[in-house]
């Protein structure tokens, strides 16, 4: 039976360093401060909101929600973000999405200062990445590595597989894994024979929103399993990797919920901390 890699305990360990860390900053007087911009009313965008603004708030850092109408010119929204990047309270500014259909999240993304920028969504941020010289990339995958280093897990030389090539999950997945040396393989929905790419992975990332795709024949006995997808199944949260039978032969395995998920928010609060320095 694989050993159960608890997103629970990562964000426990890391939220302890962040409170010790914002401890001293505001021994100072200085109080870091994270800018969360929400559209309209999309039901995860605020339920992520709610989550995300009480666990900084917990944590200790300033909140500021920037709630906009549904209607929000694209203009209006930039000035927006214009503001939050002269102010010198904030140093993180986080955008829900999606945003609605007249507005344009390329140029909102482009808009937010690069070191204010803790989703890794400005083009300049994602330059750097993508050169190596950078790992500031979106949350969500560096959530994955910091539950990868927190179980001491070798990646150097191993075979990494990534399902999933989303712009923030799979694509900036490539980068991080590559800056550690693994040797990277990326399927996607027009991937001919998924069960024979994953079936190589010493280390295997699913991040694509289907219930129960990564199937027991598919994973290497041994492997490593992360599992980021969010399922809904009969009412219950559910990954992409079918759990029960996956996790008897995996090495180790993510659980959904209490795996990636549980490590994300804390992630933003890292970042929020890092454009303090
Ligand atoms: P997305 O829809 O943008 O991308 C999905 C990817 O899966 C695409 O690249 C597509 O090519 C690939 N895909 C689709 N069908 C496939 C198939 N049959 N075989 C192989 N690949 C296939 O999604 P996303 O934003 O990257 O999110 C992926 C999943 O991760 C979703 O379930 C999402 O809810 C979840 N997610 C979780 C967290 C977290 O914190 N745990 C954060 C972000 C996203």
């Amino acid at each position: 039976m694989a050993v159960l890699l608890d997103g629970k305990r990562v964000a426990a360990e890391r939220k302890a360093n962040i409170q010790a860390r914002v401890a001293s900053l505001t021994e100072q007087n200085r109080i870091p401060g994270l800018a969360i911009v929400i559209v309209g009313a999309d039901a995860a965008s605020r339920i992520y909101t709610d989550r995300m603004a009480k666990l900084a708030g917990d944590m200790g850092f300033a909140v500021f929600i920037k709630a906009l109408p549904a209607q929000v010119s694209q203009a209006d929204l930039l000035q927006v973000i214009t503001e939050l990047n002269a102010d010198p309270a904030v140093q993180g500014i986080l955008p829900m999405m999606p945003l609605p259909a007249h507005l344009d999240a390329d140029l909102l993304a482009a808009h937010i200062q690069p070191d204010k920028d803790i989703d890794g969504l400005n083009p300049l941020t994602i330059g750097l990445v993508a050169a190596g010289k950078s790992l500031a990339a979106p949350c969500t995958p560096r959530a994955v590595m910091a539950i990868l280093d927190h179980y001491h897990i070798e990646l150097s030389g191993r075979k990494a597989v990534i399902i999933g090539r989303s712009n923030v999950v799979g694509k900036p997945l490539i980068q991080l894994l590559l800056a550690r040396n693994a040797t990277v393989m990326v399927c996607h929905s027009k991937t001919q024979d998924l069960a024979a790419v994953v079936s190589q992975g010493d280390i295997v990332i699913a991040a694509v929103g289907k219930a129960n795709l990564v199937q027991m024949e598919m994973i290497k006995p041994g492997a490593v399993v992360i599992d980021v997808g969010i399922n809904e199944v009969d009412g219950k949260m559910v990954g992409d990797v079918d759990f029960t039978n996956v996790a008897p032969i995996a090495g180790f395995i993510t659980p959904v919920p209490g795996g990636v998920g549980s490590v994300t928010t804390t992630m933003v609060l890292e970042a929020v901390l890092q454009g303090f320095q």
